[in-house]
């Protein structure tokens, strides 16, 4: 099949890569589009460019998306058009803040306690309805920890006031998270599901940096809870396609902190850790193939590549390090690669991940 992707960074670049072996083409919308080069066909336009969709949706059997602030009325373009995965509602409800945690709220999926704020007189209530330490986010257009403000202190709130407004904002309560996890799940379009173990990820500065599969000491109780969230999304939206759920452990219960669309940094580490990579049964689900197993092949670390990438020879002298560059230039905070160690277990892990981490600071 020729599938179409609006957006063509690296997660573009690695369906591609996926894709390819199954048959299949691929077209992105991107501008520039340097991360998809030599792996596809690129409309060198922005998803909102009403004739770079024409040209798309006339050259394609199918359409999907690999980043979620792709403009509803495209994705809903595209949906009379052509087959399009996930379903444009998947977008419309992880776009906005409000709307999504009113969502899981709906599915009894438990989220941190928010109020949507749109004036200073709103943040007030707020804070004195959810209490310190809070934090204040734009309810859009919000990523990789941009666009956002813990309030500590009553001093901050003004701070966090001057720094966001002008944007409808919310206010989520600060949840005292034991760590925080994610689960990536893929449901076919026969229905059939599939889900990864869960996994723990490591954030700095809002980026993900380090991703650990399965989450050390991961118990059947705990991923069963985290697949019952993610199969309440797939029904409620007759999802087709990969999904990811952030999540905060606090205790034994997993709040939602967010949910993605898409195939997700955190399921990075299937291409080199599982029997059949996020990529591949993203590709499967959207092309009506039959998924592949999500079997672990051990304990699996993804370290993201942020800023610059290393010396490939000395991450390639690691044993078992698998290194994915992205073909984008470093950029300070960019994610231009990562690396994948596959081992017996996280604590065969520690070694190879001192090396890693040592290459990789600075
Ligand atoms: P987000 O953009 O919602 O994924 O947030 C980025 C990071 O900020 C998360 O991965 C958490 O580390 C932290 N964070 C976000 N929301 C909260 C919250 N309500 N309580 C505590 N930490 C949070």
């Amino acid at each position: 099949m020729r599938i179409g992707v609006l957006g063509g960074g690296q997660l573009g670049r690695m369906l591609a890569l996926a894709g390819i072996p199954l048959g299949h083409e691929f077209v992105f919308v991107e501008p520039g589009g340097e991360a998809v080069r030599g792996v596809g066909e690129l409309i060198n336009a922005s998803a909102d460019d009403r004739a770079a969709i024409d040209r798309l949706t006339n050259d394609v059997d199918i359409v999907t998306y690999e980043f979620e602030n792709v403009p509803i009325a495209t994705a809903r373009l595209v949906a009379v058009r052509l087959p399009m995965y996930p379903p444009p509602e998947a977008l419309a409800v992880s776009q906005d803040r409000v709307t999504e945690k009113t969502f899981f709220g709906e599915l009894a999926i438990p989220t941190a306690r928010f109020l949507a704020v749109e004036s200073r007189a709103d943040l007030d209530k707020a804070v004195a309805t959810l209490g310190l330490p809070s934090v204040l986010k734009t309810r859009r257009l919000g990523y990789d920890g941009k666009g956002q403000r813990v309030l500590r202190v009553p001093a901050d709130v003004p701070t966090a006031w001057a720094a966001l407004a002008g944007t409808p904002l919310v206010l989520e309560a600060f949840v005292p998270f034991t760590r925080e996890l994610s689960i990536v799940g893929v449901r076919g379009r026969d229905g059939a599901e599939a889900f990864y173990p869960v996994v723990e990820n490591q954030h700095r500065d809002g980026i993900l940096r380090g991703t650990f599969a399965p989450a050390p000491g991961l118990t059947a109780e705990l991923q069963a809870a985290a697949e019952t969230h993610a199969r309440r999304v797939f029904e409620r939206l007759n999802y087709v396609g990969v999904l990811a759920i952030e999540l905060f452990q606090v205790g034994d219960e997993l709040l939602a902190n967010e949910m993605a669309p898409r195939v997700h940094n955190s399921g990075h580490w299937t291409i080199d850790g599982a029997a059949t990579s996020q990529f591949e049964n993203h590709v499967r689900a959207i092309t009506g193939a039959p998924l592949g197993p999500t079997t672990v092949r051990g304990a699996v670390a993804m370290v993201n590549l942020i800023g610059r990438a290393p010396d490939p020879a000395a991450v390639l002298a690691i044993p078992y390090a698998r290194l994915h560059l992205y073909g984008k230039a470093p950029k300070p905070g960019r994610k231009i690669g990562h690396v994948t160690i596959v081992g017996p277990s996280h604590e065969a892990l520690a070694a190879p991940l001192a090396v890693l981490r040592g290459l990789t600071r600075g």
